[in-house]
C-alpha cells in the first residue's frame, strides 16, 4: 500500500466513509444497486475502491426522505433554521482540514486549494444562514380596497446534480441557499468525486440538520443522475458542468415542467491592455489559467493582448510556466496538481496537438512535465500562440491548463475577440485607464467579470454565465431567491362587498 493510500483510507475512516461508498439517504449509507464505479488516482494510476451505481430505486429512496424531511424543516421558524445552517458552517469549520485532506486525496487538488475552497464552504452556510430570517415578501399598494402582500415559499424537493473539479466548494455553494430558503435537496457528485460530498452531509446532520434533508447520491449521470432529474418529487433542477450535458438535463425537466438553473462551462478571456502593470497582469493570467490545472469554469483561458506587449508579458509567461511547482497535492509547495483522470488528460493533450497540427506554436508546456513523465495525468502548464480566432484551441472549452493567446491591436478589436465565442461565464481587462475599465466591463458579455484581478468570487456576490455558460444565478441574494417561488396573496377589506362582478377590481 503507498503512503497516499495508506492516508486516503485513514481520512476516508474520518468520515465513516470506510465502509465503501454509497450514498447517503435519510441519514444513513445506503448501497447501490446498478453497474461498478471504478475510482482511479490520478497520481498514480491506482484503482482505489469501487462502489456499485446508486440506480433508481436508491434515487426513489432518497426523494421520499427529503420530502418527509421538507415538513420537518419547514415546520421550525426561520430564526431556528438560521441557528441550524450556521451551524453546518462551524461544523465545517472544525473539520476545515479534515475535510481538504479528503478532497486533496480523492480529487487530486493541492492542498492549498483545498483549503481555501473547504473555508469558502463554512462562509456559503454562514453567509445564507443570516437570509433565514430575512426572506420576507413585499406588501403591494394594489389598486383595489384589497390589502395584497407576497410570500417567498420554497419549491419543495430540488435536485443538484455537479461536476469533479471542485466538488465540496459546488456543493456547499448550491446546498446552503437552497436549504436556507426552506428546501430539502437531493445532490448527486460527480461519480468520480463523491467523497467529499458525502462527508459534508454527514457533518451537517451532526449539526443538527434533519435527517434526510440533504441526500447524496453516488452514481451516474445517465442513470442515476436522470432518474432524479425525471422523479416525480422534483421541483427545481440546478446543474453545474459541461454545456452538452446542461442541454439535455434542461429538455428532460422541461418535460415534467420543471425549471432549471444551468452553470455551464466558459471560454473567457483575459484582457491586458499596453498601459497595465505588467508583472501583476503576468501573476493574474497564470492564476486564471493555470491554478486548478485549469480545471476550473471561469478559467481565464484566452489571453488577449495588446500586441504592443505582447512579447514582454508572454516572456514573463514562459517563465512562469517552468517555474511554477507542479507535483504530489499533498504538498504544501504544489502549485498544479494531475488532471484528474486519464480520459479528461487525453482530451486535453488532443486539444494541444490538433492546435499544433493546425499551425498554433506550443511556446510552454504541451504535455506531461519531463519530471513526472513516468505516471499520473499531470500536464504542463501550457501556453499557445501564433493562434486563429477561427482555430478549436481558441474557441472551444480544453478544461485543462491551457492558454491560448490572441493578440490586438485597438479597444474595439479586443471587445470583438472577448466576445467572439458562445460562452459568457467570466473575463477580466488590465489597464490603469479607468474609462477603458468601466467600458471594457460593460461590454464584455459575461457573468462575472474583473478589472486588474482574476478568479476572486464570494458567496456574497452573483454568479452565473451568460449565453452558453448558462443562466440563473449561484451565490448572493439572487441564489437564494431562485430557491423559492412567489405567492401573492389577496385580502379583501372593504366594508361593503364590491358591486355585481367587482371582485376582480378590473
Ligand atoms: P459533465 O457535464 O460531464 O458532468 C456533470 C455532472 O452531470 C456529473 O455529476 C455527471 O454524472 C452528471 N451527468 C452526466 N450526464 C447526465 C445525465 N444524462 N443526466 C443527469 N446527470 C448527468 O461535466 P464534468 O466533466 O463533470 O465537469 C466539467 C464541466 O463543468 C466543464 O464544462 C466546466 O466548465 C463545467 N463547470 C461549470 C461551473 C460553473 O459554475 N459554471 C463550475 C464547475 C464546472
Amino acid at each position: 500500500m503507498t503512503e497516499r493510500s495508506t492516508r486516503r483510507l485513514a481520512s476516508l475512516k474520518s468520515f465513516a466513509l470506510d465502509a465503501g461508498l454509497g450514498s447517503h439517504v435519510g441519514g444513513g449509507l445506503v448501497a447501490g444497486r446498478g453497474e461498478t464505479v471504478e475510482l482511479v488516482d490520478p497520481c498514480d494510476g491506482e484503482t482505489w475502491t469501487i462502489y456499485p451505481d446508486a440506480g433508481e430505486a436508491v434515487v426513489d429512496q432518497a426523494m421520499q426522505a427529503a420530502s418527509g424531511a421538507l415538513t420537518t424543516w419547514q415546520a421550525l421558524t426561520a430564526s431556528a433554521r438560521g441557528r441550524l445552517v450556521w451551524q453546518v458552517g462551524q461544523k465545517v469549520r472544525e473539520r476545515l482540514d479534515d475535510l481538504a485532506q479528503l478532497e486533496t486525496l480523492t480529487t487530486g487538488k493541492p492542498i492549498r486549494d483545498t483549503r481555501a475552497e473547504v473555508l469558502k464552504v463554512a462562509e456559503m452556510f454562514e453567509y445564507y444562514a443570516g437570509w433565514c430570517d430575512k426572506l420576507h415578501g413585499q406588501v403591494i399598494p394594489v389598486p383595489t380596497s384589497h390589502l395584497n402582500y407576497t410570500r417567498r415559499e420554497p419549491l419543495g424537493v430540488v435536485v443538484q446534480i455537479t461536476p469533479w473539479n471542485a466538488p465540496i466548494f459546488t456543493a456547499g455553494w448550491q446546498i446552503a441557499p437552497a436549504i436556507a430558503a426552506g428546501n430539502a435537496v437531493v445532490i448527486k457528485p460527480s461519480e468520480l468525486t463523491p467523497a467529499s460530498t458525502l462527508a459534508l452531509a454527514r457533518l451537517a446532520e451532526e449539526a443538527g440538520l434533519p435527517k434526510g434533508l440533504v441526500n447524496v447520491l453516488a452514481g451516474l449521470g445517465q442513470t442515476t443522475g436522470e432518474a432524479a432529474v425525471t422523479h416525480a418529487e422534483t421541483r427545481l433542477v440546478v446543474f453545474v458542468g459541461s454545456p452538452r450535458t446542461g442541454a439535455l438535463i434542461a429538455a428532460a425537466a422541461a418535460r415534467n415542467t420543471v425549471p432549471t438553473i444551468l452553470e455551464l462551462g466558459g471560454k473567457s478571456a483575459n484582457i491586458v491592455f499596453a498601459d497595465a502593470d505588467l508583472d501583476r497582469a503576468a501573476l493574474g493570467a497564470q492564476a486564471a489559467i493555470w491554478s486548478g490545472a485549469g480545471q476550473s469554469c471561469v478559467a481565464g483561458s484566452r489571453l488577449v493582448v495588446d500586441r504592443r506587449v505582447q512579447e514582454q508579458l508572454l516572456d514573463r509567461l514562459a517563465t512562469a510556466a517552468g517555474r511554477l511547482v507542479v507535483g504530489a497535492p499533498e504538498d504544501e509547495a504544489t502549485a498544479i496538481g494531475p488532471i484528474l483522470c486519464e480520459r479528461q488528460w487525453r482530451t486535453v493533450d488532443g486539444m494541444v496537438e490538433a492546435a499544433r497540427q493546425a499551425g498554433a506554436r506550443v511556446r510552454a508546456g504541451g504535455g506531461r512535465p519531463a519530471h513526472l513523465a513516468e505516471r499520473g495525468c499531470y500536464f504542463a502548464p501550457t501556453l499557445i500562440d501564433e493562434v486563429r480566432p477561427d482555430m478549436a484551441i481558441a474557441r472551444d472549452e480544453v478544461f485543462g491548463p491551457v492558454l491560448t493567446v490572441l493578440p490586438f491591436d485597438d479597444e474595439e478589436e479586443a471587445i470583438a475577440i472577448a466576445n467572439g465565442t458562445r460562452f459568457g461565464l467570466a473575463g477580466a481587462v488590465w489597464t490603469q485607464d479607468v474609462g477603458r475599465a468601466h467600458r471594457v466591463a460593460a461590454a464584455v458579455r459575461a457573468g462575472t467579470f474583473w478589472v486588474n484581478g482574476y478568479k476572486t468570487i464570494s458567496v456574497m456576490s452573483p454568479f452565473g454565465g451568460f449565453g452558453a455558460s448558462g443562466h440563473g444565478r449561484s451565490s448572493g441574494e439572487e441564489a437564494l431567491l431562485a430557491y423559492t417561488q412567489t405567492k401573492s396573496v389577496w385580502i379583501e377589506t372593504a366594508a361593503e362587498p364590491p358591486a355585481g362582478f367587482g371582485y376582480g377590481g378590473d
